[in-house]
């Protein structure tokens, strides 16, 4: 239910806009805190991006580059890795007047069923038809494919990038689709061009899902992404924090905060940067010149929130409800050791409306 402040409250939109415009500056570029922002430079990872360079330097020599893998948390750079290599790479070839390879990216945490695969490689080369959301034939999106590949990458390499693998992988048709990848050059018989995938993923030992001739086609080759130490993010948001603020907005141990936080949960970058850039805001809305260390804290606190409240909506239903009853029941009696029976019983009698607003103490035992 709305609470008093929240009915009679009139917010007054053309205020705040005055009121923003007066408020310090402190962000000189923002978008330099955006997750999808690549920096020119990228700490700790020289050992990643020389492997990167090595294994796709061929292509600067007519060579075709093996599939490879990359393993990591979350937030360790292994996205932003490959990104900076196709850049650097696709620099290099306009230099000496080379066609610059294809770079096709495909987050399976999104996209992840082998219709939808198969059209966004298509619907990312072609420009004027797009493949429907469903509908077509696999074979015949196969065709289309192989002959827009021909036809737009040419005599180069199109390299196939899936981020997050591991959602794939457990999908069902999920090892087919990438059996029929990695066969694109000889069992489909593509002409000119050349197909190459490149596998990420979160999970470590997403390995033993994978169906052993995939496998085979990586052909072990495969780069890890070590989490990230309180030293090395602070590097990190150091190196950003100089190109999205203004000079001495950011107290000298707000950076060293930040990197210890995100550090003591599981070496994230992405986390780090998030936590940096909720600062940056809080104290813009606070009419504060200083991003110090209570709004990391302050950000810290909002970020947990947010998160929690995506996880558990993203949850299934059922696993919704357990979780309501295990919380309702430790609320209520706080040192019952609770069993699965309980779980079930509270989650049984009270399903639905009355479960939520009803009373759990005739029902826990206690
Ligand atoms: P992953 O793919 O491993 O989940 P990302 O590459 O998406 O991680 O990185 C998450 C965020 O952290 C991005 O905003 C990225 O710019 C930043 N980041 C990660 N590693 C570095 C690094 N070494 N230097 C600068 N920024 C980094
Ligand atoms: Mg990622």
């Amino acid at each position: 239910m709305k609470n008093n402040n929240e009915l009679h409250y009139k917010f007054d939109i053309s205020q705040f806009y005055s009121d923003f415009l007066k408020s310090p500056k402190i962000f000189k570029n923002r978008d330099a805190l955006n997750p999808i922002y690549i920096p020119n430079n990228l700490p700790h990872r020289d050992v990643q991006i020389r492997r990167i360079a090595e294994i796709t330097a061929c292509l600067l020599k007519d060579g075709v580059p093996f599939n490879f893998l990359c393993y990591g948390k979350t937030g360790t750079g292994k996205a932003s890795v490959i990104r900076f290599v196709s850049r650097k790479l696709d620099e290099k070839c306009n230099e000496i007047q080379r066609n610059r390879p294809w770079w096709i990216y495909n987050n399976c945490q999104q996209v992840n069923t082998p219709y939808r695969i198969l059209a966004n490689i298509f619907n990312t080369l072609s420009i004027e038809e797009k493949i429907p959301p469903t509908g077509l034939p696999k074979d015949i999106i196969f065709q289309k494919l192989l002959n827009l590949l021909d036809d737009v990458v040419g005599n180069s390499v199109c390299f196939i990038v899936l981020d997050e693998i591991d959602i794939l992988i457990k999908k069902k048709g999920g090892n087919e689709i990438l059996y029929d990848l990695t066969r694109l050059n000889e069992k489909y018989q593509l002409k000119k061009c050349r197909v190459r995938l490149i596998g990420i993923s979160n999970i470590l030992k997403f390995k033993s899902f994978l169906d052993p001739r995939v496998l085979s086609s990586f052909g072990g080759e495969e780069l890890v992404f070590p989490a990230y130490n309180a030293e090395e993010l602070t590097d990190i948001l150091q190196e950003r924090a100089e190109i999205a603020f203004f000079k001495n907005v950011v107290s000298e141990e707000t950076i060293p905060l930040c990197a210890a936080l995100a550090a003591k949960e599981h070496g994230d970058a992405r986390n780090a940067l998030q936590l940096l850039r909720k600062a940056g805001e809080l104290a813009e809305r606070n009419h504060n010149k200083k991003v110090s260390p209570k709004f990391v804290y302050k950000s810290q606190k909002s970020l947990e929130q947010d998160n929690t409240e995506q996880f558990i909506k993203s949850l299934p239903k059922q696993i919704q409800l357990v979780l309501c009853s295990i919380f309702l029941i430790a609320k209520h009696l706080p040192n019952l050791k609770i069993i699965t029976g309980d779980i079930y019983d509270s989650n049984h009698i009270h399903s639905g409306r009355n479960f939520l607003h009803g009373s759990l103490h005739s029902t826990v035992p206690g």
